[in-house]
């Protein structure tokens, strides 16, 4: 079977509108960017398309793709103190080979709703609901939510440990008291493992990399990747086709993991402004 994300994003969607129309003032969303990576600019487009239709004020801060530590944390910080920001994220890459936590600190916890600072990453470690986690990481548990997978007990294996994806994912699983095994470029025998899982998520960045043997009969198979193909299409870290004779369920690159982190995000930003 294939978990629709579409479809979720849309219920998720639909949920948000009465929200944000009940605040009586758009929330505002500020997405910095310091970089011309033509993904990310596609990224930006459409999450300024996803927050119009749900009434969210999202305004995209240009930073010279040059841009020094400073500079960004600087701009994440003024964008967090304008009245009416409910929201400030970061986009990657960042200039000069700077990674997310040298400026996400930048970014107050009660507006980080992408989860970009280390502070909030320590409080989701420390178990804590005072901060976001990072919107992918939490659109994971949004669709196993969603199709009733109970995680008591359960074991998951997540291949991946980005602070973005696999830690936090491992994270609100572990969370969520599931068994938790977290793989990465330097684990052994990575296909022998995988196949313990009851709830296996892969987050990697190669193209189709778990198969069929990767899988138990059964499990539930969560496929964050996105990895461009040479003709402009999108392809999974999971070999969908294969994957889905043996596994009860599937996520699909497009249409499964990704809409439903846009959702995540922008339930976030509206949290935010609801003042949780
Ligand atoms: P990342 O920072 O590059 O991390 C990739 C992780 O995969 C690393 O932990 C790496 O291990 C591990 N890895 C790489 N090759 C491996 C292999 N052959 N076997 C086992 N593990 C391997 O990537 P990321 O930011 O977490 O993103 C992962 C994927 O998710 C990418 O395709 C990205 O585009 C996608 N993504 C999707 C969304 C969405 O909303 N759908 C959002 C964010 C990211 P080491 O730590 O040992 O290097």
């Amino acid at each position: 079977m294939l978990i629709d994300g579409r479809k979720l994003a849309a219920e998720l969607g639909a949920e948000l509108t009465g929200r944000v129309a009940a605040l009586g003032a758009a929330p505002g969303l500020a997405i910095v960017v310091a970089t011309a990576d033509a993904s990310t600019a596609w990224y930006v487009r459409s999450l300024l398309r996803t927050a119009e239709k749900l009434g969210i004020a999202a305004r995209r801060i240009d930073l010279p793709t040059d841009a020094d530590a400073q500079t960004i944390r600087t701009a994440l910080a003024d964008a967090a103190n304008t009245p009416g920001t409910a929201g400030v994220i970061c986009q990657t890459p960042l200039p000069g080979g700077l990674k997310l936590p040298d400026v996400g600190m930048a970014i107050p916890t009660d507006v980080d709703v992408d989860g970009a600072s280390p502070v909030s990453l320590g409080l989701l470690a420390s178990g804590s609901a005072d901060a976001f986690p990072p919107a992918t990481a939490a659109a994971v548990l949004r669709i196993l939510d969603h199709e009733g997978i109970d995680l008591v007990g359960r074991r998951a294996v997540v291949i991946g440990r980005s602070n973005v994806v696999g830690k936090p994912a491992a994270l609100m699983l572990l969370a969520r008291h599931a068994t938790v095994t977290v793989c990465h470029s330097r684990t052994p025998d990575l296909a022998a493992v995988a196949r313990e899982a009851d709830v296996l998520v892969a987050a990697v960045g190669r193209p189709e990399l778990v198969t069929a043997d990767f899988v138990k009969p059964g499990a539930i198979v969560i496929d964050v990747g996105t990895n461009a193909t040479p003709d402009g299409g999108l392809v999974g870290d999971v070999a969908t086709g294969a994957v889905e004779q043996v596994a009860a369920a599937v996520t699909p690159v497009p249409g499964g993991v990704g809409p439903v982190t846009t959702m995540v995000l922008m339930s976030h930003v509206v949290t935010a402004a609801e003042g949780h």
